[in-house]
């Protein structure tokens, strides 16, 4: 039930959006409560846009006027806290899927409800793609991967949204709109917004001028960053509409709503090659990629990704049948490169294997060096790369949460700090925690699991994370968010990323400047609790075997047919895990709750179809689960109309012998012919409710009605069974 300004806000929404469309209920606002992260925040109100963009304008206008925050939601991947909300949450994810190419297709325009893969599939015709390539992106959505900047394997820093970002339509925290690629847009926004353009402009100044601060953005930004706002939009441009949408890259939904992106897109050259590297150990695998990075520098090598796996990471992947099986045999230290080259045809092709081959004759490997040109070969590696994350989440002890951190390091010091890094885990008992990542750009990924439901855990997550801020950021200068955002996981540390209180200072003038009321995703990225990382985590209670290993990535969405109906394969889980919580804390009334809510849009518009473990990197099938649900509901109505019949066994019997009894007079006087044509036409139009007469059915028996009682005295439920059986 609502209360106050919610209340108020939701009558005057749904005059303008349908009811239909706007959740309030536990189970909505629970399962779309949810997004890849350890972090949940449980929204009152649930909005499903539909008519881009006027919808978005009428809830952030009328938001604007109550001061109520809202909370942006694509596709709801992120890691870092970022699309969760305790207010209203925006869900673009079922409309907002329109796109245009430009006649030369240099360019496209996307709508923020499309996937990255589908944009790229609507590319690929052209040998083209778009810039930003996370490993999330089948699933991840243009909004989302924009507002986030979100980066992968190839793309580094070259190719990443805030590179190849043209122009943008924009919705503000007030309503007003803004179209950066449309000259008439941006003279009517200079008339009503020139208050705000000047003090931008000034914003960028006062950071140019500041030689200090634009040394170290210069410097933070040579390598993968998104801690913090994109400040390297206050000196990279001087025009304040460049500015100002290069800020809106990586800000989390909390500066503008992204109504449409156009991107310059990327060549996607076809003629490709990969190798699965093993080094001795991850120090060698580390001096491997500093050289790899350098001579690429000097442009005397091509190479488009370096992917590093350490032993653990390998170990959680051995046993997929597409990985040679020499790799269980490697000891604890070998560390692999999964390398790609592409090139204009193969015969270039052929030259950049060759000087890769040379340029790593140096370094001590496990196996020879073999680059594969074949398409389904090297296609696994990557899936089986891309699916790293989740993998190990797999594998975690029920219960656990799996953690995934994002960090970049200067390539100088690559090695050294992934050392120290292993050392922590070992001074902080993360004993399986594993690394890897996008090696090329010194942006490693590690992975550990936590159980946030101990109070002593949750310390040992919290000076640990204080021993690797200090690793990453201040000792090695390097990123604490790479490429998933700031969120809530980072917010209380970019102060100490950024140092001194000049960057931050910016960053929060940003903030004021875009969203004075602080309406817009509150708590993310600018926070002032120190310990914002520590709070609303998200428990993985089990439920259920079949999917208990669920890391709630979200990349099953897509799949699902039942996704735009009702609920997605990860909310299923959501809601089990929910009801399983409560249940097991005796909490029944309000499991009950969940489990009548969850009836039609979890279980009877689930479609059993197991297409979304196609998409699930650990093949998670929650039609299964739907299955097992059904059938204990089969199970439990039987048991209960069983029941009903040995409680009433005299009154059944009786019943019995009527029908038998008028069957057979009604026989008799018809014939047998007319009685089979009659009772199967009423059969037919009933639907089969109607049993099947048959002329050998038997008259009804003299029953000793004693035998009622003695049923009762024997255990009920086994007997029930055999009754109904017999029936
Ligand atoms: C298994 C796994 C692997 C991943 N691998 C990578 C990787 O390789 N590289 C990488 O960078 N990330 C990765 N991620 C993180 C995540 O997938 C990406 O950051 C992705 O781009 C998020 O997109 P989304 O559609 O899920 O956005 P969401 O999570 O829905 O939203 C992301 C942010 O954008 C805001 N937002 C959404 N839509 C809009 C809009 N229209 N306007 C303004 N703001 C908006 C939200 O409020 C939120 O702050 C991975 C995640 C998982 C679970």
């Amino acid at each position: 039930m609502l209360e106050g300004k919610y209340q108020e806000f939701y009558k005057q929404i749904s005059q303008t959006i349908s009811e239909e469309r706007i959740f309030t209920d536990k189970l909505h606002t629970l399962a779309y409560g949810t997004d890849a992260s350890f972090y949940r925040l449980i929204p009152k109100i649930v909005i499903k846009t539909d008519t881009p963009p006027q919808q978005v304008v009428s809830i952030l206008e009328l938001a604007n006027s109550m001061e109520l925050s809202v909370t942006f939601r694509a596709a709801g991947t992120s890691l870092s806290g970022q699309a969760i909300t305790d207010s209203i949450l925006v869900v673009t994810s079922r409309s907002f899927r329109d796109f245009r190419l430009s006649d030369d297709k240099s360019e496209i325009s996307l709508q923020p409800a499309l996937t990255g893969q589908e944009a790229n599939n609507i590319l690929a015709p052209f040998s083209k793609k778009i810039g930003p390539d996370p490993a999330s992106i089948n699933a991840a959505m243009i909004g989302g991967i924009a507002a986030n900047n979100a980066s992968g394997m190839c793309c580094g820093i070259a190719d990443n949204s805030y590179k190849t970002l043209k122009s943008m339509k924009l919705i503000f925290q007030d309503g007003s709109r803004l179209d950066t690629g449309c000259e008439s847009s941006k003279a009517e926004f200079r008339k009503t917004h020139g208050d705000f353009l000047k003090e931008l402009k000034q914003i960028a100044i006062d950071t140019v001028n500041d030689e200090e601060l634009r040394a170290k953005i210069e410097r933070k930004f040579k390598i993968k960053n998104t801690c913090g706002y994109s400040l390297n939009a206050l000196i990279d441009f001087e025009d304040e509409f460049e500015i100002l949408q290069h800020l809106i890259i990586g800000s989390e939904g909390t500066l503008a709503f992204i109504e449409e992106i156009t991107y310059k897109t990327v060549e996607d050259l076809k003629d490709k090659a990969s190798a699965l590297i093993y080094f001795k150990n991850v120090k060698e695998a580390c001096n491997a990629v500093t050289k790899i990075k350098l001579a690429r520098e000097a442009n005397k090598i091509t190479v488009d990704a370096v992917e590093l796996m350490d032993r653990a990471g390998l170990r959680s992947i051995e046993n997929d049948p597409a990985m040679p099986e020499f790799i269980k045999e490697f000891d604890n230290e070998v560390t692999a490169l999964l390398i790609e080259t592409r090139a204009i045809n193969d015969e270039t092709l052929d030259t950049q294997i060759k000087e890769l081959e040379t340029l790593l004759e140096e370094f001590e490997v496990k196996r020879d060096i073999y680059f594969t040109k074949d398409v389904a070969e090297y296609t696994l590696y990557w899936k089986i790369r891309k699916g790293l994350f989740p993998a190990v989440g797999a594998v975690r002890e029920t219960g656990t949460t799996v953690i995934i951190e994002d960090v970049a390091y200067p390539i100088e010091v690559l090695a050294d700090a992934t050392l120290e890094l292993q050392e922590l885990f070992k001074k902080h008992g993360y004993k399986e925690a594993l690394i890897f990542g996008h090696a090329l750009e010194g942006n490693f990924h590690f992975v550990f699991t936590q159980d946030f439901a101990i109070e002593e855990e949750v310390k040992r997550y919290d000076a640990f994370m204080n021993d690797v801020v200090n690793s990453v950021a201040v000792k090695y200068q390097g990123s604490l968010k790479a490429e998933h955002g700031t969120g809530r996981n980072m917010a209380a540390f970019i102060e100490v990323e950024w140092g001194g209180k000049t960057a931050y200072s910016m960053m929060k003038r940003i903030k004021t400047l875009f969203d004075p009321k602080e309406l817009l995703n509150p708590g993310v990225i600018i926070n002032d609790d120190a310990q914002a990382h520590l709070k609303n985590l998200k428990a993985m209670p089990a439920t259920n075997e079949i999917v208990d290993k669920c890391i709630e990535c979200g990349f099953c969405e897509p799949t699902c047919p039942s996704n735009e109906l009702t609920l997605t394969p990860r909310q299923r889980i959501v809601i089990n895990r929910e009801i399983s919580r409560l249940t097991r804390e005796g909490k029944l009334d309000e499991a009950k709750e969940y489990e009548e809510l969850y009836q039609y849009d979890g279980i009877e518009t689930c479609a059993t179809c197991s297409l979304c473990s196609t998409a699930c990197p650990v093949k998670i099938d929650t039609g299964s689960l739907t299955k097992h649900l059904r059938a204990e509901q089969i199970d439990i109505r039987a048991n209960n109309i069983a029941n009903k019949i040995v409680d009433n066994f005299s009154t059944t019997l009786t019943g019995m012998k009527f029908g038998l009894s008028s069957a057979n007079i009604v026989h008799s006087i018809l014939g047998t012919a007319s009685m089979q044509t009659i009772t199967s036409t009423l059969r037919e139009w009933s639907g089969n409710k109607i049993p099947k007469w048959s002329p050998y059915l038997p008259r009804p028996a003299k029953i000793n009605t004693n035998f009622e009682q003695q049923l009762k005295d024997k255990k009920k439920l086994s007997i029930s069974h055999h009754v109904l059986t017999v029936l």
